[in-house]
């Protein structure tokens, strides 16, 4: 077994439930981690697909960026939002 660190940073959590919408297996937790490290949002380290910190409520929609499987995904407040 690895050990899995916390993630106790803000990240885009919206990537892995959007792959997970999109049909790519669960993913395991050590390369849950590595996708979310790489998607880490601080000040000094913004991913290039992000867009804005949630105030609450904001929805990404799936058909707003051309696709047709409906998917969306609601963000909490605070939470960094991205666009695809
Ligand atoms: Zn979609």
């Amino acid at each position: 077994m690895t050990e899995v660190p916390t993630v106790d940073f803000p990240t885009l959590w919206f990537v892995p439930s959007w792959l997970e919408a999109h049909g790519v297996e669960e993913l395991s937790s050590p390369a849950l981690w590595r996708l979310v490290s790489q998607l880490r949002c601080d000040g000094e380290r913004l991913p290039a697909m992000f867009t804005g910190w949630a105030l609450g409520g904001e929805v990404y929609r799936c058909g707003d960026y051309g696709c047709v499987c409906g998917w969306e995904y609601e963000y909490e407040p605070g939470e960094p939002m991205a666009a695809w």
